[in-house]
């Protein structure tokens, strides 16, 4: 294990005005340093306070008191890092903290790297990798969904079905080794069919597994969407609804979208990556006409395209003419027939083979249940509970667990087509290797840089 022999200092709350702002100090002499800069009111050291109880006191810059605050101590391994961890509670003033921070410094602490608390905790095994990388992904959820997901409960289980994963491959293993060594003898735990099953019945448990990613990516990533429809049918009406705010103009002249608007929305479980479109039409237009082709050129790259039909008024050339345009799109087409709280005057059979799904809709009246229930079970497993199951999220952890998943297999190849296996047990080897990186338990500096770098200083 990787041993930190510097102590770190790094504000933990966003930089700028607030109520309070929480400092953190962590390293083997987090409370020798702690002890250089506070004063407690009762008298008492550092080193004689409570765990875990906060305590009031003075914190000292350039010998003066600069600001009373709260002091808790958490000493290893009971704390987030795992070393001796010290937090102090300040009034939040950008010169408080820059003041506390350098005194901080001056009594001996560094200051901490990005994501380097989280680092300090992933390597004295407080966490996994999954684990850590689901903290950074909670510190920019975007929704309740997200929250669920790279909640404590969420990211535990994950956890610990990779963790599984890689310990019932590390049995598979010795009973492996144990055909090879002692083939005629009944040494071996498991017989080769005995083997065969457990290999199945692991890559099945991975592929199940690598299925949640779809619904993890549909909460994290979100799913790029553009809004298409003649003019006036209402897309920006849409866009705004779904954005809560007045993000587009709203007006009843055709063509007022002209570039492209964009927003990552939530909408039921998901995230939307919205684009509301100029649409997709003939115009004289010059800066229309630009506007159309990036229309077509995010209709393009776009896994749901919501078409607004203006169901008030029957089917006319326009809405024909995108029809054919839909057919040359790869998303799914969800055909949306606007202004529904009017009299409905559009012939909805018109759409049959053009889009996968109509629904009569209202961005007026706002009600947007049935288009989330939609959207919901086009993009996610509906048997899996947000929150609760385990549910594969980050890119880097699918595509080891897909290599170990494939590895898997083909040992089952090598044992059950040639009885090899010597070749069995190197691909289980490489399965092991995969599952052992998907959670962090072998894995390259440069993979665990590279996720830590994307979180802020003081996590
Ligand atoms: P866009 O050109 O497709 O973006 O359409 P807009 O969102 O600008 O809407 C065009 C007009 O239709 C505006 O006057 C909206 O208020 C109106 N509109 C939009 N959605 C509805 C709806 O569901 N019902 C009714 N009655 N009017 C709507």
């Amino acid at each position: 294990m990787q041993i930190f022999d510097h102590t770190i200092a790094a504000l933990s709350t966003p930089p700028g005005k607030g109520g309070v702002a929480l400092i953190r100090i962590s390293g083997r002499d987090a409370r020798a340093v702690a002890e250089r800069v506070f004063h407690a009111k009762s008298g008492k050291s550092v080193f004689a306070l409570a765990p875990r109880c906060a305590v009031y006191g003075d914190v000292l810059f350039e010998g003066e008191a600069i600001d009373d605050v709260l002091l808790t101590v958490f000493p290893a391994p009971n704390s987030y890092t795992g070393e001796d961890t010290v937090e102090i509670t300040c009034h939040g003033a950008s010169p408080i903290v820059e003041a506390i921070l350098s005194a901080l410094f001056a009594a001996g602490a560094m200051p901490a790297a990005p994501g380097e608390f989280t680092r300090r905790a992933f390597v004295a095994g407080k966490l996994s990798l999954s684990e850590a990388e689901a903290i950074g992904e909670l510190l920019d959820a975007k929704s309740l969904s997200g929250v669920k997901l790279f909640g404590r409960d969420s990211r535990h289980r994950l956890s610990v079905a990779l963790s599984s994963l890689y310990e019932d491959v590390c049995h598979l293993l010795s009973s492996l080794l144990a055909v090879i060594d002692y083939p005629d003898e009944d040494l071996a735990e498991l017989s080769e069919d005995e083997i065969l099953v457990r290999l199945a019945e692991i890559e099945a448990r991975g592929r199940r597994l690598l299925a949640t990613y779809r619904t993890g990516s549909a909460v994290k990533d979100g799913i790029p969407t553009v809004l298409l429809g003649k003019p006036n049918t209402g897309k920006s009406t849409l866009y705004n609804l779904l954005c809560g705010r007045e993000a587009a103009i709203v007006t009843e002249i055709a063509g007022t979208t002209r570039d492209i608007l964009e927003a990552t929305v939530p909408l039921g479980r998901v995230l939307l990556r919205l684009s509301d479109t100029a649409g997709v039409r003939e115009s004289e237009d010059a800066v229309e006409r630009i506007g159309v082709l990036r229309s077509k050129e995010a209709a393009e790259r776009a896994s749901l395209v919501f078409v607004l039909f203006d169901g008030a008024r029957a089917c006319d050339a326009e809405d024909e003419a995108l029809l054919s345009f839909l057919d040359t799109l790869s998303g799914v087409k969800v055909a949306l027939l606007n202004k529904s709280d009017l009299a409905s005057a559009f012939d909805a059979s018109v759409l049959e083979g053009h889009v996968s799904h109509v629904l009569p809709f209202s961005a007026k009246t706002g009600d947007t249940t049935a288009l989330s229930a939609l959207v919901d079970r086009l993009f996610t497993d509906d048997s899996l509970t947000i929150g609760e199951d385990a549910i594969l999220f980050s890119p880097r952890a699918y595509a080891a667990l897909l290599r170990g998943c494939e590895a898997l297999s083909r040992a089952a190849e090598a044992l059950r087509a040639t009885g090899a296996v010597d070749a069995a047990l190197m691909e289980a080897e490489s399965a092991l290797a995969a599952f052992a990186e998907c959670d962090g338990k072998e894995v390259s500096e440069d993979v665990v840089s590279d996720i830590f770098k994307h979180f802020c200083v003081g996590k």
